[in-house]
């Protein structure tokens, strides 16, 4: 039998060993000529500096791209890790490593199914901080920055209404969508209530009473449908309501059934009626009760879990003026990310005027904000349980 040698430049077959060769990652190639030998040897310089390059800004080895595309099976076997690394193979139809990892992260930033890029993950924004409301006896869920802003745009006339929803006083802890025009209204809406809330109808029903400007607060499945209405070719937004939206996104992991959430409560001898405070944090389910704060963890309400979350990725609300969310920022504050011009005037002017205090986001915070993104992005395929907060 003839052994052939392929040149791995140009392809050609070569039925016996040429002068032409080169040593690389443990195997020796068989050139036809000096120019695909050189040819080669630029590329596998290339590779060496790219290497070097993101190996030197982030350590990323190949277990995090087994953790979040191999071992979660969304690897589509494209094989663009085993073309940038001479230590990853295919073995048993995955790719594996075969020999020493220098977190260089070169396959990781190859794969078609990782996200690289901030922008990706949290969107594009301008600006971003952390706050907290200066207006006394304000109790928001985080910072109460979403309820201040919207009582300093109410005050100055900026907004004639805003969309926001409060706890029902017929049911405990069912979420009421409502028009507020005034800020002593707008106060009393302060607080999570982690279910969905069908804010769009409150929403049209403000612009068909004539409202020109009106503030609109939710999480990302929310904000999109306002998104959607203000951009597609025939959104009502688009075409014929006059009203302008000023978008109010909230942070968002998921959110639970109203009838799920009771029976959880009940199920810990407890009664929806005496809970006054419901927190997600770090993968805990605060209640607060009349004995004090009562945890739990959160894979306890898997099941109680709305199903449109399980495919939701977007966690920051990325088609918003400015986003809010706990993550990030200690206990007390809100992490502010603002996307829009106009929302960048109201936040200042809030704060100029007293109603805020605020400071820019920490790199430090900024990338516990980042990691849950990402987390959410990746959990459609994985449900990975969220560990940070
Ligand atoms: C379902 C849900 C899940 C969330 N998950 C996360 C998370 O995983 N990580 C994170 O960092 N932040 C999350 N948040 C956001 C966080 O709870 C705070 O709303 C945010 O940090 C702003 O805090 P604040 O004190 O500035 O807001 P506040 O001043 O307390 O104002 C909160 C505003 O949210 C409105 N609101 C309350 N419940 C709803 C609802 N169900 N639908 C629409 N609007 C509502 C209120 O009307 C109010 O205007 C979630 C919020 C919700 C509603
Ligand atoms: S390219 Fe190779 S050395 Fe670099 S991170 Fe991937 S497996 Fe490790
Ligand atoms: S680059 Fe990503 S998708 Fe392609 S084979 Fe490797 S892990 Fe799979
Ligand atoms: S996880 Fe997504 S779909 Fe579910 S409530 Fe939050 S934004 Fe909406």
């Amino acid at each position: 039998m003839i052994t052939m040698f392929i040149d791995p430049i140009c392809k050609v077959h070569m039925s016996e060993k040429s002068d032409f060769v080169t040593e690389y990652g443990g195997k020796t190639y068989y050139f036809c000529s000096g120019k695909c030998k050189s040819k080669f040897d630029r590329l596998e310089k290339s590779v060496i500096r790219l290497k070097r390059n993101i190996g030197d800004r982030e350590k990323i080895s190949f277990g995090r791209l087994n953790k979040e595309i191999i071992k979660t099976g969304i690897c589509t076997l494209c094989g663009a890790c085993v073309a940038s690394c001479e230590y990853v193979t295919f073995v048993d139809n995955k790719p594996k490593l075969v020999g020493k990892c220098t977190a260089c992260g070169v396959c990781y930033n190859q794969c078609p199914r990782t996200i690289t890029k901030e922008e990706d993950l949290i969107g594009k924004i301008r600006y971003a901080y952390a706050a907290r409301s200066a207006i006394p006896g304000v109790k928001g869920q985080d910072g109460g920055v979403v309820t201040s802003m919207l009582a300093y745009a109410l005050d100055e006339g900026l907004l004639d209404c805003a969309v926001v929803t409060k706890r029902s006083k017929d049911e405990p802890w069912k979420a009421e969508p409502v028009i507020v025009r005034t800020s002593a209204e707008v106060l009393e809406s302060a607080g999570s209530i982690y279910t969905h809330s069908m804010t769009l109808e409150p929403l049209m029903s403000a612009i068909k009473q004539g409202m020109g400007s009106i503030g609109f607060v939710g999480p990302s499945c929310n904000i999109d449908a306002v998104h959607k209405m203000q951009t597609s070719s025939y959104g009502f937004l688009h075409l014929f309501l006059r009203a302008r939206v000023l978008k109010f996104g909230l942070f968002c992991m998921d959110s639970f059934e109203h009838d799920g959430i009771k029976e959880f409560v009940e199920s810990k001898g407890m009664d929806l009626n005496d809970i006054h405070s419901m927190k997600i944090r770090k993968g805990l389910f605060e209640l607060g009760t009349s004995e004090g704060m009562k945890s739990y963890d959160l894979s306890e309400l898997d099941q109680y879990r709305c199903s449109s979350c399980k495919y939701c990725t977007d966690m920051v609300s990325e088609n918003t003026d400015i986003s809010f969310g706990g993550v990030g920022t200690p206990v007390g504050w809100t992490t502010v990310l603002i996307r829009s011009s106009v929302g960048y005037e109201i936040f200042n002017e809030a704060v100029d005027s007293g109603y805020l205090e605020a400071r820019p986001l920490e790199k430090a915070e900024m990338d516990r904000t980042i990691n849950l993104a990402k987390m959410k992005k990746v959990q459609m395929y994985t449900l990975n349980r969220r560990q940070q907060g």
